[in-house]
């Protein structure tokens, strides 16, 4: 299991002990590429020594990637990423609804399944946000990592997987790692940081395990994950409360916006669907529709 990576070496995870580790002989010639997450074969002549060969990177069941600034393709950011939690505050700061539905497109468009972590419940009422997300069916977990409250239940829904954890800073995604892992030691506010860093080039994901099993991915910049890339017109699809309309449309082109005829729309002033996330698409939408890709 690659761990992380620093230029071409490798943290690698083998039998419970760290190693150092290349790509060597035909999985470099092939110019393979392994990245934290990758589940790698090791040359079992080269584990005596510093540096542990890599004959081969096994496949994967999902991968983040990222768009290369000037459209020069995509890079690998985390392989085997099982779920997104997706982090908010009930209070302090207070939850950006638009901010936790454009995380939650992305985990849409990468296919990777996702909940919402609400902490800080010992200073707000995570009910705003169940409503907001109660017809998407996403998992709700209201946590405090302040008093504890909560906990067993992220605890269970780590346990095994390998997540990312991804939010806006100050929300208390170092503390609540920090409460899962007392070992850890993360400074307050360091995940955001590292997330926050630059233009995300050279900063690769870091995985950090956890003791019910399972990892956490540490990615920088995950919001520019995937989606940014794709076509607004796919953009419903993204909405899984939005399904059941899309299709139904009177234009088979149609962006729910001001067509007439609109099934979403309909379905939205129905009540199935919250007008707060049909506010999130619409604004997502239009920020699509505005970047010009880079190569254009
Ligand atoms: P990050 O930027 O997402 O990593 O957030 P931090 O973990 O750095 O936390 C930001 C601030 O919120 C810090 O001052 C924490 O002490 C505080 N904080 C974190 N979790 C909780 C919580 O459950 N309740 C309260 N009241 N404060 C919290
Ligand atoms: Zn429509």
């Amino acid at each position: 299991m690659v761990l992380g990576r620093d230029g071409n070496s490798l943290r690698v995870l083998h039998d419970g002990v760290e190693r150092i580790a290349v790509l060597r002989g035909k999985a470099k010639r092939d110019g393979d590429v392994a990245v934290a997450g990758d589940r790698v074969r090791l040359d079992p002549d080269t584990l005596t020594e510093d540096v542990v060969g890599i004959d081969g990177v096994e496949t994967r069941h999902s991968l983040l990637e990222r768009q290369i600034p000037g459209g020069r393709g995509t890079r690998a950011v985390a392989a085997n990423v099982d779920q997104v939690a997706v982090v908010t505050a009930a209070a302090e700061p207070a939850p950006l609804l638009q901010l936790i539905d454009r995380l939650l497109v992305v985990a849409e468009a990468t296919e990777v399944p996702a909940c919402v972590v609400v902490n800080k419940i010992d200073r707000g009422d995570p009910q705003v946000i169940r409503d907001h997300l109660v017809a998407a069916e996403y998992p709700v977990i209201a946590v405090s990592a302040r008093t504890g409250e909560g906990m067993d239940l992220l605890r269970q829904t780590l346990a095994g997987k390998e997540s990312v954890l991804t939010g806006a800073s100050g929300v208390g995604k170092s503390s609540l790692l920090n409460a899962l892992e007392p070992g850890l030691g993360l400074r307050i506010g360091e995940v955001s940081a590292r997330a926050g860093r630059g233009t995300h080039t050279t900063v690769a994901a870091t995985l950090i395990p956890i003791a019910m099993g399972g990892f956490v991915v540490d990615t920088p910049g995950f919001s520019e994950v995937g989606v940014w890339a794709n076509d607004p017109a796919h953009l419903d699809e993204c909405f899984p409360e939005f399904r059941p309309a899309v299709g139904n449309c009177k234009f088979g082109d149609c962006t729910h916006r001001t067509e007439p005829g609109c099934a979403v729309r309909a379905l939205v002033e129905s009540g199935a669907a919250p007008i707060s996330r049909y506010e999130s698409y619409l604004a997502i939408y239009a920020e699509l529709k505005e970047q010009p890709r880079e190569w254009e």
